[in-house]
């Protein structure tokens, strides 16, 4: 591909206290591409993607976003530059209904037209978002849960994505569902980097993946070469 890219993160190296938990990050993404991070647990994935979302801050290393750095921001800003994040483990406010806490991820959206629009573009990839608009949060399934964490994230208009384990908990069949919609999501032109442990079905929509292995990227290639690399089958596909 000759384009710039959207995202790009270079030699990054996180630290928790003592702790090296990403040592050298190289990741590249552009513009509509899905792109996977997978690997074992105590991996790095969830570090990579709180460092890109500013939460956490890198002790070496650059983030470029639009060719531009911003791993010295503040995650505010960084979310109005157009990187939205679901975090794992959904985050969602259960006491306020669907509609609430869609509203609350609108919020760096300014004018009512366009919190309208991002509504109905979360609604016409969730539907049943919008049948249980009104119902309180915490007692919507899990899989329900899931695409309202989605679709908050989504009502920043955000340029990129961030998904972190959005299978988790899941029964197969939703994993299914939730992951097509996400490619659908990507097709629509709105960049999305997913975390997931479950890499099997995770390959059959990233255009391209990375497998971290205890803060280092250990291999990386198309979605569709790594869905056949032996050794990753081995290791995290469970098809060995
Ligand atoms: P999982 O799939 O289990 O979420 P992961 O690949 O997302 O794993 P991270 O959560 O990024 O991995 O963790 C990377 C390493 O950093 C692990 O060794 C973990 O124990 C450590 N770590 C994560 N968060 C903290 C923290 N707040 N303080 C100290 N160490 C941490």
């Amino acid at each position: 591909m000759s384009k710039q890219p959207i995202l790009e993160i270079r030699d990054l190296e996180v630290f928790y206290g003592p702790i090296k938990a990403l040592k050298n990050i190289n990741i590249t993404v552009y513009e509509g591409q899905v792109v996977a991070l997978l690997g074992a647990n105590g991996a790095g994935k969830t570090t990579t993607l709180r460092t890109l979302s500013g939460i956490i801050r890198p002790t070496n290393g650059q983030i470029i976003f639009e060719g531009k750095r911003i791993d010295k921001l503040a995650p505010e800003k960084i979310t109005s530059n157009g990187i939205s994040q679901s975090p794992e483990g959904r985050q969602i406010f259960g006491d306020l209904t669907v509609e609430e806490n869609l509203k609350i991820g609108a919020y760096i959206v300014k004018s009512k037209k366009t919190l309208n629009d991002n509504f109905e573009k979360v609604y016409n990839y969730f539907p049943v978002l919008k049948e249980r608009r009104n119902q309180v949060a915490s007692t919507l399934s899990g899989g329900e849960q899931q695409m309202l964490a989605i679709g908050r994230a989504l009502m920043n208009n955000p340029k990129v994505l961030l998904l972190d384990e959005p299978s988790l908990g899941l029964a197969p069949l939703l994993v299914k569902e939730i992951l097509q919609i996400v490619n659908n999501i990507a097709k629509d032109g709105v960049t999305v980097v997913i975390v997931e442990q479950n890499a099997a079905q995770t390959l059959k929509i990233a255009d391209y993946a990375y497998v971290l292995e205890v803060g280092n990227i250990s291999k990386e290639g198309e979605g569709h070469n790594l869905a056949n690399d032996s050794t990753l089958a081995e290791a995290y596909l469970g098809t060995v």
